[in-house]
């Protein structure tokens, strides 16, 4: 099966020799990843509870922490997080700007705490000073509870020079010396405005791992866009930096997107030629994208999802995949794939998927477009909001993160020409997905 290709593979997939009941569940079994260390396997017929726990655990780069490799990415209820404990999750991602730090403090607290690796982030942002940055990571380790913070990262660092800010490091050097810090950290998915190609996120990335004080990244790399976050862990291996990856399910939900252009169809009666040749191309592009994903069955996107966590799962150069965890479901969503690579025909569904519906995503830390429009639109700060609105259920957190935005705002896209779109060389149909996430985000 492996030697299927091209349009072997593609004949074999649209003719369901293999179907969705067969998808395949690619367990770990005796696999040779580097760094890790796998569990024994439960035994067939154990209670239903055993797929509520983490299999897997890889060495964290130079921190040496066996971290489980599906962890915390967000979560909000001290119960769900208590959960996740229990499960064997031991990586807990948070930051300064997510709320959510005293949640965590109030469950740590009460636990093992050398067990769990704790990472927080702070945006350089305002006073870049030493005593102004001791100042915020006292308050997020008051907010966890805690004597000491595993990681603590740059939040969203935008740019090369940022790297090497003196007050930072000094102030990251002063908590380390106090034993309140063991690790520095850096994450980027990239520009909040993209301007130049030397700042986006895998040159920003490369820089730290070449700055050698950074232990721990945390980035953005999936089956779609995965050159990028591949160049950048193929170095953090070099350097022994610890990985840890964001959205790493760029699917989307392409039925919903037919309904919306329906209703924006249906509201946009008296709207200019731009708008109706928007919809329109956005319809076309959906259209094709659908009758893609009923031709290669392509329609389970539950499936689909867990095919696409195990493709991170699959690189051996990963180490954790951040999950948000909004509810208790979400647990049952993701546990089960640790210890779990891409097997059977998964590959070739995600190949396909990519193929044919891959033009719905805007690829996160691109931004390409940005330069072109000439209302000053944040493109893929716009795009990634909706992503944590649409894909992460994170409603409140994407719509504060909309109308805290000083940039100007996706409204300006409906009577637009759609210069960006046609500088997209995905081909995504962003003037229409942009009016839609406007909409979304700001209940318009
Ligand atoms: S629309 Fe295309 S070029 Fe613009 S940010 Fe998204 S993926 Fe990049
Ligand atoms: S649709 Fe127009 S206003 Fe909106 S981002 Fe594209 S070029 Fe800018």
């Amino acid at each position: 099966m492996s030697n299927t290709s091209g349009m072997d593979r593609r004949r074999f997939l649209r003719n369901g020799a293999v179907g969705v009941g067969a998808f395949g569940v690619g367990m770990l079994g005796g696999g040779n990843l580097l760094h890790s260390q796998v569990e024994p396997q439960s035994q067939a017929g154990q209670e239903m509870n055993q797929a509520l726990k983490i299999k897997e655990y890889r060495t964290l780069g130079r921190t040496e922490f066996k971290v489980s490799d599906i962890s915390s990415g967000f979560v909000k209820d001290p119960a769900v997080l208590g959960k996740l404990l229990d499960a064997g999750i031991n990586y807990i991602d948070s930051a300064e700007s997510y709320g959510n730090e005293e949640v965590i403090g109030s469950v740590i607290k009460n636990r093992d705490r050398k067990k769990i690796f704790v990472t927080t982030k702070l945006e350089l942002k305002d006073d870049l000073s030493k005593e102004g940055i001791l100042a915020r990571a006292r308050k997020c380790l008051e907010r966890l509870q805690t004597d000491y913070i595993d990681c603590l990262m740059i939040h969203s660092c935008e740019k090369v020079s940022l790297i090497k800010t003196e007050g930072f490091h000094a102030a990251m050097q002063q908590l380390k010396s106090e034993g309140r810090l063991r690790f520095i950290g850096i994450s980027n998915h990239g520009t909040n405005f993209f301007k130049d190609p030397e700042e986006a996120m895998d040159k920003v990335l490369i820089a730290a791992a070449l700055d050698g004080r950074f232990d721990v990244m945390l980035l953005a790399y999936n089956f779609i866009q995965d050159d990028k976050g591949a160049e950048v862990l193929k170095v953090c291996r070099e350097k022994n930096i610890g990985t840890t990856l964001m959205k790493v399910n760029p699917i989307g939900k392409i039925p919903m997107i037919k309904e919306r252009i329906e209703k924006m169809k249906k509201d946009g009666k008296e709207i200019p030629e731009a708008y109706t040749q928007m919809i329109s191309r956005m319809e076309a592009k959906a259209k094709k994208a659908e009758a893609f994903i009923k031709e290669y069955r392509l329609d389970d996107d539950r499936r689909m999802s867990d095919a696409a966590v195990r493709f991170a799962l699959s690189n051996p150069d990963v180490h954790t995949v951040c999950c948000a965890f909004l509810n208790f479901e979400s647990l049952d969503a993701f546990i089960p794939l640790s210890g779990s690579r891409l097997a059977g025909m998964e590959k070739e569904k995600l190949a396909a998927y990519k193929e044919g519906c891959g033009s719905f995503y805007c690829r996160h830390a691109c931004g390409l477009c940005e330069p072109v429009c000439p209302q000053g639109v944040p493109v893929n700060t716009i795009m990634r909001f909706n992503h944590y609105y649409e894909a992460q259920g994170k409603e409140k957190f994407a719509m504060k993160q909309y109308a805290r935005l000083s940039a100007p705002k996706a409204d300006r896209c409906r009577n637009c020409t759609g210069v960006c779109e046609s500088a997209c060389p995905y081909g995504v149909p962003v003037q229409g997905l942009l009016t839609m996430a406007h909409r979304t985000l700001s209940l318009a």
